[in-house]
């Protein structure tokens, strides 16, 4: 069985960005949703290995997921990206489950070795 990540990101250019690093893991399956509210109706159909979730996104922000998630007690393994360095930002998403924080801007090596991690050293 492949694992399978969701990626939501409001950016085109990010999820592609993305999907290629995924690309280089093999036997990986990719999803892209646009919006936390799309990624949500998703993970509530069928739960993924990981979830690459954005910061800032149009229709339901990643912190917004996060709560809902919490909300339904949906645990499964994140990767949030932000750009935001607030320590409040910071804090509420470590309370609602955080697997892993990566900064924006993106970092190549730093997702890939951040996903490996996540999908096979657990
Ligand atoms: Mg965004």
């Amino acid at each position: 069985m492949p694992k399978k990540i969701y990626v939501a990101d409001d950016s085109v250019v990010t999820r592609m960005f993305i999907s290629s690093i995924i690309n280089e893991i093999p036997n990986v399956e990719i999803e892209e949703f646009a919006n936390g509210e799309e990624v949500l109706n998703k993970i509530k159909k069928a739960l993924p290995d990981l979830l690459i979730l954005d910061s800032v996104m149009p229709k339901m922000d990643g912190l917004s997921v996060l709560s809902k998630l919490k909300e339904n007690n949906i645990k499964i393994p994140i990767i949030f990206f932000t750009a935001d360095i607030q320590a409040t930002t910071r804090e509420k998403a470590i309370s609602l489950g955080i697997a892993e924080f990566v900064n924006k801007p993106l970092q190549k090596e730093v997702i890939l070795e951040k996903i490996k991690n996540i999908l096979f050293n657990k």
